[in-house]
């Protein structure tokens, strides 16, 4: 906090994600100009940018900034150009610190089948048609920091890559909690997917999920569904799932997958939230679920609803502003309700916009609703 004001820390990135950001910051501007939200907006370098100035891709105050901050909006991380840094500057592996070390463990993916986007999606009108679902992603644990982790070079010359699977029972747990809690605010089923048929991390997961839910969420709807099955449910009939639990590999693969329900994965937003300390308050990173996306990047066509609808998420599990995050969403829907395409949304007959045009027909959309 700064005085009274909420801190939003504005982390913009590499490739489109300062593109993007920069949209989602004219939006925040609204809502403090417009709405009186009570923030303060700063930024901090990262990536390549960072590491231009500072040799490093994070300089050395941004983790105590990150964690003073009520809420981080960060952009993407990666690109073409990580190639040329030298190995010992982490490279993409930031970010993956940055969750670890603000114990982001719970990753929220809202996945919506807006109607104005039935031509953008690859599925069927009818099998998209009223999906509503949420992915609860485990995000820091399993495979992408399990150790040992490395690749070696065998006695007889052949190289191994190791990558360790494992979870512990507490790590399932709290945020098994975190989908049930979500669930219970929704439509009150949770789905929760593991490989229990093969892997012995995937046994314990389902145990915990199902104790967890007999002890404390028996009134909450709980199926489990193999995670292979999971990839064809969501292209078959998306609109069965309401909450989706995963661990971290298999809400990053599903997530992409999904995005193709909404019609673009540059409309999806996502919230990583850490544990709610003594004094209420809990780290909490706000980001698109796509990349740097190097082959637009500089381009000015990229998408930002991904990051508005972030943003969104931000108003409501941040900042304590469920009506402004339910008013933003419903300017970006009548926005593409009214025809702004960008490139990767456009079809035949929409009116195709920049990155820029995209944010000022959500800006234009906020006015008109606000106006009433
Ligand atoms: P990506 O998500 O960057 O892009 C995948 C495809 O989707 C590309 O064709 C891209 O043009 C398109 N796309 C993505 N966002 C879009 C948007 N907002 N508007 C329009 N089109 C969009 O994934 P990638 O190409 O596999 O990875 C590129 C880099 O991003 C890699 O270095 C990867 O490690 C990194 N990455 C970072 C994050 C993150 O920052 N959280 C997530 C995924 C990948």
């Amino acid at each position: 906090m700064a005085g009274n004001r909420a801190t939003l820390l504005i982390m913009a990135g590499d490739g489109i994600g300062p593109e993007v950001l920069a949209e989602s910051r004219r939006i925040a501007e609204w809502f403090i100009l417009r709405r009186g939200l009570a923030a303060v907006l700063t930024e901090e370098l990262f990536g390549l940018a960072a590491y231009r100035k500072h040799g490093r891709l994070l300089g050395e105050d941004a983790l105590p900034r990150m964690r003073a901050a009520d809420a981080i909006l960060f952009g993407a991380t990666g690109g073409l150009s990580f190639a040329e840094l030298p190995p010992e500057v982490g490279k993409s592996d930031s970010l993956l610190r940055i969750r670890k070390a603000l114990d982001l463990y719970a990753n929220l993916r809202p996945i919506k089948a807006l109607p104005a986007l039935a031509e953008a999606s690859t599925l069927k009108a009818r099998a998209r048609e009223g999906t509503d679902l949420v992915i609860v992603r485990e995000l820091s644990s399993g495979i992408y920091f399990g150790e040992p982790r490395g690749v070696e070079t065998l006695p007889d010359g052949r190289r191994r890559g190791i990558n360790t699977h494992s979870y512990t029972s507490d790590e399932i747990e709290r945020v098994a909690r975190v989908a049930f809690e979500l669930a219970r605010k929704r439509r009150n089923h949770v789905t929760s997917v593991d490989k229990a048929n093969v892997m012995e991390a995937g046994k314990l997961w389902r145990e915990v999920v199902e104790a967890l839910h007999d002890a404390d969420y028996a009134d909450v709807g709980l199926s489990h569904m193999l995670a292979d099955n999971c990839a064809m449910q969501l292209v078959r009939a998306p609109h069965q799932f309401d909450v989706l639990l995963t661990d971290n590999l298999f809400g990053d693969l599903l997530s992409d997958g999904a995005a193709m329900i909404a019609g673009s994965l540059g409309m999806l937003p996502s919230a990583s939230l850490g544990p709610v300390g003594p004094d209420g308050r809990r780290s909490a990173l706000y980001e698109p679920v796509h990349g740097s996306a190097p082959d637009i990047a500089g381009r000015g066509i990229a998408n930002p609803l991904g990051a508005i609808l972030s943003l969104a998420l931000a108003l409501e599990w941040s900042l304590g502003r469920p009506a402004d995050a339910r008013l933003l969403e419903s300017a970006v829907a009548r926005a593409l309700d009214e025809g702004a395409r960008t490139a990767d949304i456009m079809h035949a007959g929409a009116k195709q916009v920049s990155t820029r045009g995209m944010g000022d027909a959500v800006l234009a959309s906020l006015e008109r609703l606000a106006r009433g």
